[in-house]
This record gives structure tokens, sequence and C-alpha cells, in this order.
């Protein structure tokens, strides 16, 4: 890594360390995920003046009313979309700060990204850019409707939550492929893992989260 990806004091190796410990007390056991999280400088994610808290196991804003997702919830909605195997081609929907996506380019081997507010997916791609991280399709879109020239995808990743699962998203998913998303009214969401199987979609309660909601539209 170089220098400023480092970090130093509390932006330091030994800070993201010790929440790997924790995230691994808390129930992660993927080694490849644990991994990742201890090696990405999530303190580029946020703004300088909340770098000091980036490895604090919680959301922080990222500006236009959004936020950094908690790296508890990264973990386990990583690991949930690898568990059958490590998927070839990711939607994500819901860019962000970036942080997320470039965990995932990480581990799999194409993510595409989704981003309604322009501001954000400009600033993710640059530090996407920056982290050398080259198998990204970034979108200024409305994720609702999936991503338009690529039919299906093997794994599909929500990081904002819509009341109900978008029935487009549900046709993206490749024969096998796994979707993580969370479902539900602000206050009242649950983690959903949805699997795509010869019989059907196998649908599967994970946690109770909170998200910002998926919203309409693009800024
Ligand atoms: N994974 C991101 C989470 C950001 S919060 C991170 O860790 O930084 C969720 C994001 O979803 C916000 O940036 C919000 O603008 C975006 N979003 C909400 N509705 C959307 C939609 N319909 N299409 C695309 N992005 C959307």
């Amino acid at each position: 890594m170089k220098p400023d990806h480092l970090g130093i004091g509390m932006t330091s190796q030994r800070t993201r360390e010790r929440l790997v410990r924790r995230l691994a007390e808390q129930g992660i056991r993927s080694e490849a995920v644990l991994e990742v999280i201890r090696t990405t400088p999530r303190h580029l994610f946020v703004d300088e003046a909340l770098a000091g808290r980036a490895y604090e196991d919680t959301a922080l804003p990222i500006g236009f009313g959004q936020t950094i997702s908690q790296p508890y919830v990264v973990a386990r909605m990583t690991e949930a979309l690898l568990s059958g195997g490590v998927p070839g081609d990711v939607l994500e929907i819901g860019t962000g700060s970036g942080y997320q996506t470039a965990i995932l380019a990480r581990l799999v081997p194409r993510v595409y990204t989704l981003e309604r507010i322009a501001g954000l997916i400009q600033r993710a791609q640059n530090i996407v850019a920056e982290l050398d991280l080259d198998n990204v399709l970034f979108r200024h879109s409305d994720g609702e409707m999936g991503w338009p020239a690529k039919p299906c995808f093997d794994g599909i990743i929500v990081t904002a939550a819509p009341e109900e699962v978008p029935q487009t998203l549900m046709a993206q998913l490749a024969p096998g492929g796994r979707m993580v998303i969370p479902v539900g009214q602000p206050g009242r969401q649950e983690l959903r893992l949805i699997t795509r199987t010869p019989a059907g979609y196998q649908d599967i309660t994970l946690d109770r989260v909170s998200f910002v909601p998926l919203l309409r539209g693009i800024l």
C-alpha cells in the first residue's frame, strides 16, 4: 500500500486489525472477507474530518444525506454473497462511498456498480482508481431497473432498502445466482439472501438492519 493508504495513528494497520478482530468475534467467519477488510483503507472513503473514526464499527455520513455502511454489515453482506462460491459478475446498487465496491472488487472478477447521485459516484470512482482496482464499471443511474445492457448477474448486492424486492432485480439473477438485499420500511428492515435455484427462488432472512431507503430517479 502507498503511505497515505496505510494510514497512521487512528487510521493505522493496527486499528484495522482491531476492527477485524471485532468482526470475527461478532461472527464473521470468511477469512477472505476479513483479509480484504484488514487491507482496505476505509479512511480514504470518508471525509478527512471523520478519518479518525473510519475503523469504528459504525456507519458515517458521506454527504448528500447518505452514509457509508457499517463494517459489520459490509462484511456480513459480502460473506453471504460469496457463501455459495465466488460469483463472476456482481451488480451493486448504491455505490455510495465506494467502500463496499472496493471490497467486492478485491474478491470477485467483475463489479458493476450503480449510483443515483452523480457527486458520490465521481468520488467513489476516483478512490477505486487510486487503489488500482481496474475491474469495476460505474454507472450513474437509478438502480431499480438493474444494469440495462447486461441481462444477468451471478451476484447482486443492494445497499439501500426498497420496501419490497424489485422484480427486475430478481429477473437479472443468473441460475444459481445470489442476491443480498435489505428490505422494508425505515426502522423495520431485514437483510435477505435470495438464491435462484432450478426450483425457483429460495429466500432467507439473515439479520435486522438499518439502511437508507432505495429512492427513484437520479440527482
Ligand atoms: N455501500 C455504500 C452504501 C451507501 S448508502 C457505502 O458503503 O458507502 C446507499 C446508497 O444507495 C446511497 O449512496 C444512495 O444514493 C444510493 N441509492 C439509493 N437509491 C438508489 C437507486 N435507486 N439507484 C442507485 N443508487 C441508489
